[in-house]
């Protein structure tokens, strides 16, 4: 049966020190039902997509079966949620198994929502189908996008309902990320289990994520830099679009560089660095224009607990930790200015175009534009808000772009590259959710077809470009649902 579905099963991060996991299969469910299978998913991992809508398959996505041969565990990983540090680990969710695709790469199979584990403490190891759909779409629309993010395979339903502030229908994302591991995952290492372990944490992750730094002179303190490099880039990939993640907790920040975790995460309408939507961030840790420091923050996290492996002499681990660390600001800067130079349609380099990009934004923000809809304004050359200081801007932008070699069609077509038509608006995944949730799953369908292709225009796209409806009552997300 699993055979018929594709699966290629081996779990290599049951072969890490007992301490990284326990073993746990899912919790049976009552009556699972398909919701929603990615095709596309499927089709990339190797996976027959008629078996894996056949019963049997969606036993497996129900977390009623494991696949054959499987070696289903729970991670153990710590965390600093909202700056405070806890022991955590996979309290709703279990890794099924590692998958091997056709490509040859590694994946693992996730299944959230399937059950307590050893590390649900009081959690009920359940969750939510409107939340699961929530993730389903906002990680594909970012998959689209083209920004690194584990993806989704599947919603089932369970046929139980979830005790929350009401009754809510249980479901089961089947998630796919080239890992799990975590800085959490390295947090916990470092606090909880010997150095060997976290040695063997290290060369594992080395070999599943960096193996070019395998054989580099000091692979610990290569793996850092890689790690921050990817973190960087990720962050500044989430400011180009207006991603706001959320929870940026150190739990929820991958040593891939992959997005994981859609919890609270919300696109920005208006432009506002302090624009925060999670109901639980009331200090605004997690705000927009906070992301880039917060990211900082996690990986000096990292690289803490990388200090046993970076330098015998810990006074000097803890100086080789700082100056990785200290390269994180520039690196990212490096990335926010290149994505911006591409959304502005700029090839080459100045010196003044960090300022010309900052003075957009500053007048985006006193103008309260939208984000999304003023790049796409500049890329089509249609009307930007009326007023004087946007058109002054416009005329040096306009210079800026005649001071280059590439002609004017190179540069439109850089810019509708790098500025989406369409992002995930609030209001357009909200009124899916309530409607999927009801059992019509037609306007999700839709928003999910958009989504899947985010930069080119058409005329069904136009309904999802508009704003929301003012309200009085900001939009806020929800946590742990
Ligand atoms: P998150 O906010 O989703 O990143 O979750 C933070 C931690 O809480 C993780 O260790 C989760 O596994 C755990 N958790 C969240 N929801 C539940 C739940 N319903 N039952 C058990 N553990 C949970
Ligand atoms: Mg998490």
């Amino acid at each position: 049966m699993t055979k018929d579905i594709g699966w290629n099963v081996d779990t290599s991060y049951a072969r890490l020190p007992q301490s990284f996991y326990s073993k746990q299969d899912p919790t049976p469910v009552k009556a699972p039902k398909l919701i929603r299978l990615n095709k596309t998913v499927a089709e990339d991992l190797g996976l027959d997509q008629n078996s894996l809508q056949s019963e049997e398959g969606i036993a497996i996505l129900a977390g009623n079966t494991v696949p054959d041969g499987a070696t289903s565990l729970a991670q153990a990983y710590a965390g600093h949620q909202f700056g405070h540090f806890n022991m955590l680990g996979d309290g709703r969710a279990v890794l099924i198994s590692e998958h091997k695709t056709p490509k040859g790469e590694r994946v693992d199979v996730q299944l959230k929502g399937s059950g307590r584990t050893r590390y649900s403490r009081g959690g009920d190891g359940r969750a939510a189908l409107g939340p699961m759909l929530r993730e389903y779409i906002i990680s594909e629309a970012m998959h689209a996008l083209g920004i690194p993010t584990t993806r989704s395979l599947a919603v089932v339903t369970t046929g139980e309902d979830i005790i929350r502030e009401t009754d809510l229908p249980g479901a089961i994302l089947t998630r796919i990320a080239s890992s799990h591991i975590r800085v959490g995952t390295f947090q916990y290492a470092a606090q909880f289990t010997e150095v060997e372990e976290l040695r063997a944490l290290a060369d594992y992750t080395i070999k599943r994520h960096y193996p070019e730094v395998e054989n580099e002179e000091k692979p610990y303190f290569s793996l850092l830099q890689e790690v921050i490099n990817r973190q960087a880039a990720l962050i500044a990939k989430w400011q180009m679009v207006g991603f706001i993640h959320g929870v940026m907790n150190t739990d929820n920040m991958t040593i891939s560089g992959e997005t994981i975790d859609y919890g609270p995460c919300a696109f920005m309408n208006t432009y506002d660095p302090e624009a925060v939507f999670s109901s639980i961030d009331r200090q605004g840790r997690y705000a927009y224009g906070n992301q880039p420091y917060i990211g900082g923050w996690n990986l000096a996290r990292f690289a803490e607990s990388l200090i046993p492996l970076l330098h015998e002499d810990q006074d000097q681990a803890v100086e080789i930790a700082q100056s990785a660390i200290s390269e994180y600001s520039s690196i990212y800067h490096e990335h926010w200015l290149s994505g911006m130079r591409s959304k502005l349609g700029l090839f080459n380099e100045e010196e003044g175009d960090k300022a010309l990009a900052e003075e957009l934004l500053s007048i985006m923000h006193k103008q309260k534009a939208d984000f999304t809809n003023t790049f796409q304004s500049l890329t089509r050359g249609t009307d930007l808000p009326n007023s004087p200081e946007f058109q002054q801007w416009k005329e040096r932008w306009e210079e800026r772009q005649s001071r280059q070699s590439e002609s004017k069609e190179a540069s439109h077509e850089l810019m509708r590259k790098s500025n989406p038509v369409v992002i995930p608006r609030n209001h357009r995944v909200e009124e899916a959710l309530e409607a999927a949730v009801e059992g019509d799953l037609s306007v999700m369908e839709r928003l999910l077809d958009v989504l899947a292709d985010p930069y080119n225009d058409s005329d069904k796209k136009a309904k999802y470009c508009e704003l929301p409806p003012d309200s009085s009552v900001p939009y806020k997300t929800y946590c742990g649902t």
